[in-house]
């Protein structure tokens, strides 16, 4: 714990006057009346502790450093929206105060400590490290126009347990805080800021399944829409999950505008449980009900996830059975190569991804049953960065 030693009965500007070390590693920030240097009052905050992102936190702070408001605004605005870095973004406070904001608040939650850059096609993979030492991974997608994605994780490991997903095969991971989703996306704009490039997709289709950590994904989407936060478009934001029923009815209640993908992969039950272990607890009817749901809170159509699995989930049974699954949902299915993952799955045979002939047929059949569909072009393959790649950091620390 850190305390803020200050005099009552100010009359004039208090400078700080210095921050000393304290114990645990925190600091004992004194500020003394030009006048008087008497300290008749200390006053603790959560110094070194509390997130930028944590309004009632820094509101808190703001007063007992008798800040203007206007100072957080432009703190917010330089690291939030545009992209400067936090010392920029310090440099918005009054050099009197700067030193005791600074103790106390995080501008970032994450350290990054590495990228890797695609030789291929623009896409760069952000290995972050966690305060707790755990390694989470994110992917940026730069698109031609300038506009660039970015895939945030939302866990640093996953239970989901899919049979295709390198994250699945991380055990003991946790949720991220919702500073530390956020903090993914600030690291990915100062970096696309730096190429005169814009952060505006944010895709929960990194680490971990976002429905697994509801509240903090909550908050994070409000702080990526909020004007004071990175002010981004609703449309431009989207949630894949594996589908939790109530969860998804509940955050496309609150974000209605907000996009949200269905890992669906299979509308055959056997398949889809012996892939997905985690997802046999919302059976394929009762998902089913809940994309309806979301269909009549939103305007957007749902987004039906299919991975493409030779002979698992592309045969002829599959077109037929997710044609049939899919009739009166308003949904966009988006069919995806699968990209392969290292380690081997002793209890099962090795997966195969589909032919792209084989695709292409599948596309063609659900196109000509009414249904809009496309064909993802996974980005970073040759980084480890495609769908499902992600866990370099946990099952491949060397590389
Ligand atoms: N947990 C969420 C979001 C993270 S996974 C979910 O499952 O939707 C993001 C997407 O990557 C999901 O559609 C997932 O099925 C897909 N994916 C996982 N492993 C993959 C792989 N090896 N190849 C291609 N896509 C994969
Ligand atoms: Fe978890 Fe999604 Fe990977 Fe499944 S595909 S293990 S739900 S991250």
């Amino acid at each position: 714990m850190v305390f803020v030693l200050f005099v009552v009965n100010l009359t004039f500007h208090f400078p700080l006057s210095k921050i000393a070390p304290g114990a645990a590693g925190g600091s004992t920030i004194c500020v003394q009346d030009r006048r008087t240097f008497g300290i008749v009052r200390a006053m603790p905050i959560a110094a070194s502790t509390i997130t930028i992102h944590d309004p009632p936190g820094v509101e808190a702070l703001r007063k007992t450093l008798r800040l203007d408001p206007r100072v957080i605004r432009r703190v917010q605005a330089a690291l939030c929206r545009a992209f400067l870095g936090a010392n920029q973004a310090l440099a918005a406070v009054p050099a009197t105060e700067r030193a005791a904001f600074a103790a106390a608040v995080r501008c970032h939650e994450l350290t990054l400590e590495r990228r890797r850059d695609s030789q291929r096609d623009g896409a760069t993979k952000l290995l972050f490290r966690t305060a707790d030492g755990q390694t989470i991974e994110s992917v940026i997608l730069r698109i031609q126009s300038g506009r660039s994605s970015l895939c945030v994780s939302a866990q640093t490991g996953c239970a989901g347990g899919c049979r295709f997903c390198a994250t699945g095969r991380i055990q003991g991971g946790r949720s991220l805080s919702s500073a530390e989703i956020l903090d993914q996306a600030i690291w990915a704009g100062e970096l696309l800021a730096a190429e005169g490039r814009q952060l505006r997709n944010v895709v929960f289709m990194g680490m971990g399944e976002p429905l697994r950590n509801e509240e903090a994904v909550g908050t994070a989407l409000d702080q990526l829409r909020s004007k004071h936060g990175l002010h981004l478009s609703d449309r431009h934001l989207l949630v894949s999950t594996l589908g939790i029923p109530d969860a998804l009815r509940r955050l496309a209640t609150r974000f209605p505008r907000v996009g949200f993908a269905i890992s669906l992969h299979s509308a055959r039950q056997a398949i889809r449980d012996d892939l997905m272990p985690l997802a046999r607890h919302w059976p394929l009817p009762e998902l089913r009900q809940a994309i309806r749901d979301v269909n009549a809170l939103q305007d957007r159509p749902v987004m039906i996830e299919v991975l493409m699995l030779d002979g698992l989930t592309d045969t002829a049974a599959d077109e037929e059975a997710l044609i049939a699954w899919l009739q009166r949902l308003r949904v966009h299915v988006n069919l995806i190569p699968y990209n392969a993952i290292e380690g081997s799955d002793a209890d099962h045979q090795p997966l195969r991804g589909s032919s792209e002939t084989r695709i292409q047929e599948f596309l063609a059949r659900l196109k000509a049953a009414g249904f809009e569909t496309t064909r993802r072009h996974s980005l970073g393959t040759d980084i480890g960065a495609a769908c499902g790649q992600l866990a370099e950091g946990r099952l491949n620390p060397d590389t």
